[in-house]
């Protein structure tokens, strides 16, 4: 196995120096009003670093473009803090975590909750693992596996989270299937969405409601410096997902729940 540990030569192009990145930090948190303190600019700029070295070898993300990772990436992540209900001891699932979207960046923010991050590829959890230690992230774990695994019954995870969080990972009505079965009754889960979240709402109504959860709101979001509007899909569990959800793995993707037509 490789030791991704191992510090790898500089790509002198691929190099932002820590300040520049907190520079770009502080004006990204400012126009999107995230309260986010300057300790804390310093660990996303460490974050950076490591991306940067990590990213040939676990193709973690596809542009390490400065602008790119701290407004499409970091920013992105924590637009949900304005929902609230971080508080310490919460248990926040990241499902398809891959460079630690949005659960890192969570829990720079909010150190005190506990985070676990789910991730099918094993090159990016070996970086997961890495991301936590040297940021010194204590409270987090990460987990090798496939959500349909995972969330099944009998499994440890499964309605074991206050809140469950996914981004770029499905389409929503596959979403709910690989994401709902962890969210305890009472807990939330949050999908971020692009600006076209509304069909994606739709389509997804029957799963949601299949697998005992009920959509909240979806909450429109703006990235600073134009860089694309988003949506916040908050889906409660109001109900246990019934023990036929998630169906195995691959199923959920190759036969999305639907109201009719679908044989589940
Ligand atoms: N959430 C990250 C982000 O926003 O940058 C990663 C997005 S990446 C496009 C999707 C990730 O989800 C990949 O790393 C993939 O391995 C993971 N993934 C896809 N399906 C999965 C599943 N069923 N269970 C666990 N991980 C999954």
């Amino acid at each position: 196995m490789k030791d991704f540990d191992m510090e790898v030569p500089d790509n002198p192009d691929d190099r932002e120096a820590p300040e520049n990145i907190g520079n770009l930090m502080r004006e990204g948190v400012r126009e999107a009003g995230i309260p986010l303190g300057e300790e804390k600019i310093g660990i996303f700029a460490r974050y950076y670093q490591e991306l940067v070295k990590w990213n040939g070898r676990a193709n973690l993300i596809g542009t390490l473009g400065p602008e790119e990772v701290v407004f499409k990436h970091f920013i992105d992540s924590l637009l949900c803090w304005r929902l609230g209900g971080f508080e310490q001891g919460i248990r926040l699932l990241d499902v398809g975590a891959g460079a630690g979207f949005p659960g890192v960046p969570l829990k720079i923010m909010f150190p005190e909750i506990e985070l676990v991050a789910l991730e099918a590829t094993r090159k990016k959890v070996d970086f997961l693992r890495h991301i936590l230690a040297v940021l010194g992230l204590g409270g987090g774990s990460v987990i090798w596996g496939r959500a349909e695994d995972h969330g099944a019954r009998g499994s440890p995870l499964r309605e074991n989270f206050d809140r469950v969080v996914a981004r770029a990972v499905a389409r929503l009505p596959i979403l709910v299937e690989y994401c709902l079965p962890f969210v305890k009754c009472g807990g939330i889960f949050i999908a971020f969405k692009g600006p076209l979240a509304a069909p994606e709402v739709s389509e997804a109504g029957f799963a949601v409601e299949q697998l005992g959860g009920r959509v909240r709101e979806v909450v429109p979001a703006s990235l600073p410096r134009g860089y694309g509007e988003r949506n916040l899909v908050i889906i409660e569990k109001i109900r246990p997902s019934p023990g036929r959800f998630p169906r195995r793995p691959g199923i959920p993707e190759k036969r999305p729940i639907r109201c009719s037509g679908g044989r589940n």
